[in-house]
């Protein structure tokens, strides 16, 4: 039987970044599955990318009553197969996280780390425009330019890279935990958790019959759709996809907004001759966009393999910061329409919560209950509690960056 010192669970940018760190001393497990699942709920930008079924979802679900689905990519990269490659960081006065870097030092010398190894475009504000106490930038945002998973490093270390799925972890002794995957098993002394909430949430239910319920939360998407007066749309060689804004009153950003050209192949269905003749003209007036407005969440709750409940409602509704986005069309942009989604399209998965007989704690007070935070760590978005409404990805890699590092000095100390 051999033992690993460190089994990473998920291989989106987190588990790859924590990988990359301790490879040496671990293998990674991909949530790599053998079931095939109809890709026909998916975010219509991922299914252009897959076929009617695929196998590049380690779970997805879809909550009948809201139309809802949540999924966790199976594929190395994790979602970072699909993004927007945007690469923020978030301000002093954004929900940055706190918890876990106590100073907004702290977090900003740990985002420079960051930039040395993912590089990406500057953001540049491109425009400015005052309306009263409000001030509307548009920005082009930083993209990262290198890619987020190295296939070198993959291809160096394959026999590491297990494509299989956890499904459960269970203690056997002090310090050893074995960990059963869809084929096989494996030993260890220590699990990163790095599935993102959705992968952990449910290795989790899988392992402790107890757990009622497990918790997530997820910035509420809203749609836009509208004309515009002036063209200032930008291509870029990422789709069609353009430019970004923010709505920002006293330095706090309310409000984010991507505007995209209308990009056909989304609306397969209604895209008849016809439409393609005006394609041109239509794309030339109309765009649509999704917003963020702060400190709106969608929360989900998983019950078990098979339930998932939305919250689509807003935990935090504010109206006023909602209707702040009329004020695009001071720059050109009206609006037709602003929809409410009750879909997670945000993708800002975060803050996962554990039910456990009647309590609700934190993924690491649940683990400290469970005698096992010496063993079981985490190190994904599933232990930030509140995140900006810019897209996060970068902010969690920095939080894996800072966790890991500890964890190995922990170790040589300990040695
Ligand atoms: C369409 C789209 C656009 C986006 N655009 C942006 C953007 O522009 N900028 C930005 O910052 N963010 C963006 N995001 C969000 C970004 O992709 C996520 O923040 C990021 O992928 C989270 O990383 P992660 O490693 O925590 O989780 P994930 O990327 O979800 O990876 C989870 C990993 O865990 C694995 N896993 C799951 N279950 C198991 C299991 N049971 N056993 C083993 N492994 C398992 C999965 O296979 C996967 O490898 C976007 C997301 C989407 C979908």
């Amino acid at each position: 039987m051999h033992i690993y010192k460190y089994i990473i669970a998920g291989a989106g940018p987190i588990g790859y970044h924590v990988f990359n760190i301790f490879k040496d001393k671990s293998i990674m497990i991909t949530g790599f599955t053998k079931k095939k699942i109809s890709s026909k709920n998916l975010h219509p930008k991922i299914k252009l990318q897959v076929n009617k079924y695929t196998n590049k979802f380690s779970d997805l679900y879809r909550s009948e009553g809201n139309e809802f689905h949540i999924y966790s990519s199976s594929e190395i990269g994790g979602n970072t197969n699909y993004w927007g490659k945007k690469f923020f960081d978030y301000n002093i006065n954004d929900p940055w996280p706190k918890e876990i870097f106590k100073s907004y030092k702290v977090y900003e010398k740990n985002l420079r780390k960051i930039d040395k190894i993912y590089h990406s475009k500057k953001a540049n504000v491109i425009n400015s425009v005052n309306a009263g106490k409000l001030k509307i930038n548009q920005i082009q945002p930083p993209l990262v330019t290198n890619s987020i998973v190295k296939k070198s490093i993959i291809n160096k270390n394959s026999n590491k890279v297990i494509q299989d799925r956890i499904i459960s972890f269970r203690k056997i002794k002090k310090n050893l935990f074995i960990i059963n995957t869809e084929n096989t098993n494996f030993y260890c002394r220590n699990l990163i958790l790095c599935a993102g909430p959705i992968g952990n949430a449910l290795i989790l239910l899988r392992s402790f019959i107890k757990i009622k319920y497990v918790k997530f939360k997820d910035h509420n998407p809203r749609v836009l759709i509208g004309f515009r007066i002036k063209n200032f749309f930008i291509k870029n060689d990422n789709n069609n996809q353009v430019l970004d804004f923010e709505i920002v009153k006293n330095n706090k950003i309310l409000n984010y907004l991507t505007i995209y050209n209308l990009n056909f192949n989304h609306f397969k269905k209604f895209y008849r001759p016809l439409l393609s003749f005006f394609k041109n003209i239509i794309n030339k007036f109309f765009y649509y966009g999704q917003f963020w407005v702060v400190d709106e969440y969608n929360e989900i709750k998983i019950i078990n393999n098979e339930t998932i409940q939305v919250n689509g409602k807003n935990k935090i509704k504010n109206k006023k910061n909602i209707y702040l986005i009329n004020n695009i069309k001071k720059i050109g942009l009206n609006i037709i329409k602003i929809l409410s989604l009750k879909k997670a399209y945000g993708f800002h998965y975060h803050c996962l919560e554990v039910n456990y007989g009647g309590q609700l704690l934190s993924l690491n007070k649940f683990l400290n209950k469970m005698r096992m935070s010496k063993n079981i760590y985490c190190f994904d978005s599933s232990v930030i509690s509140k995140i900006g409404i810019k897209p996060p990805t970068k902010t969690y890699i920095a939080v894996a960056n800072y966790l890991a590092e500890k964890l190995a000095i922990a170790s040589l100390k300990n040695k």
